[in-house]
């Protein structure tokens, strides 16, 4: 709320704003990554100088520019930070089993990353929780409202309603508290999360779904040179993402997919997309596998604070259950 307030009283400044950029020094570090003021003042002063073709000295002085006219966020006291993690919540998954694997659902104030390959199970998932969120708090909901960021065009009200129904939910209701929006490249997706956040000032959005988190950027940022800039890009649609996750205590659900190809960083042949920024920025990691039939193995990694484990779960007709 804090930053969200100071952000419209403050004057927003523009990478033109700065000492000795013009628009075409400006133009080759959007192009670079540094699109706002904050990136540029967490630069290095030497790779801010390769990439804009400026000597070393300019660089420091954009960045000296940049540290003073960003908004470079504020400490906060461990009480206020206690107060904000008190009002952390969970959302039910509708399986128990999945459930207790996260210590009761998916946490608010926090990122959740199901990583998988296709056909694993990913958007039968995100597609449950956007109904699962609009069940009162005493049935494991958040009585909220959902924004999806779909980038992949499977998001299916019809899949929406037959979940609905099986929860005695009414179908036309529960379509309308989902908030669904195509997003045609990875710069037009970092674009909805600001939307998104001026969409939860008028309806109280409980979650939001970027489903797949990293495919445009996958397709779009190909080769090894293009790879520090997807990078920080992804680097900074997460932590976009994060701060709409605390500000209005929601929960995040990410898809990612595994690539057979190595991605960056680990040599693993199911690894997931977008190396250790995805991973450091997800506080929970899970890892979902096709089994029998309908059938799908969902394992807990990294987290911070719950022990790594796997659950078996199933894809019906009514939605992700217990076996
Ligand atoms: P991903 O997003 O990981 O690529 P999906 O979430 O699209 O995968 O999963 C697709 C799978 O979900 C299908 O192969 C099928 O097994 C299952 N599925 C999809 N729709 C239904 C349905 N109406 N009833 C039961 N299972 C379904
Ligand atoms: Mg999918």
């Amino acid at each position: 709320m804090i930053m969200a307030k100071k952000k419209e009283e403050k004057k927003e400044y523009t990478l033109e704003d700065l000492p000795g950029v013009g628009s075409a020094t400006a133009e080759k570090l959007r192009d670079a990554g540094y699109t706002d003021l904050i990136e540029l003042a967490v630069a290095s002063p030497k790779d801010l100088a390769d990439i804009a073709g400026i000597g070393e000295g300019a660089a420091q002085k954009i960045i000296a520019a940049a540290r003073k006219y960003a908004n470079v966020g504020q400490f906060e006291t461990g009480d206020v930070i206690y107060e904000r993690r008190k009002k952390m919540t969970k959302l039910t998954t509708a399986s128990k089993n999945f459930d207790e694997l996260l210590g009761g659902g998916l946490e608010s104030q926090s990122i959740t990353e199901l990583f998988g390959e296709f056909g694993s199970g990913k958007t039968q998932i995100v597609h449950q929780l956007a109904v699962n969120v609009q069940l009162p708090v005493d049935k494991g909901g958040l009585d909220g409202h959902v924004i999806f960021i779909d980038t992949e065009n499977t998001f299916r009200p019809e899949r929406i309603a037959q979940m609905a129904e099986a929860l005695g939910l009414n179908p036309e209701e529960v379509l309308k508290k989902i908030h669904v929006a195509r997003a045609f490249n990875s710069h037009h997706q970092m674009l909805m999360v600001d939307k998104a956040m001026e969409l939860a000032k008028e309806y109280p959005v409980r979650l939001l779904i970027v489903d797949s988190l990293t495919a445009h950027f996958r397709a779009e940022y190909v080769g090894r040179g293009s790879l520090a800039e997807r990078q920080q890009l992804l680097n900074r649609h997460m932590h976009d993402l994060l701060r709409f996750a605390d500000i209005n205590n929601a929960v995040v659900a990410v898809t990612n997919q595994v690539s057979s190809k190595p991605d960056m960083f680990y040599g693993d042949p199911t690894t997931p997309i977008g190396g250790n920024i995805v991973a450091h920025n997800a506080t929970y990691r899970l890892y979902i596998r096709k089994s029998r039939g309908n059938k799908r193995i969902v394992r807990l990694i990294d987290s911070p604070a719950l022990p790594d484990g796997e659950v078996v779960i199933n894809i019906t007709t009514e939605g992700i259950r217990d076996p």
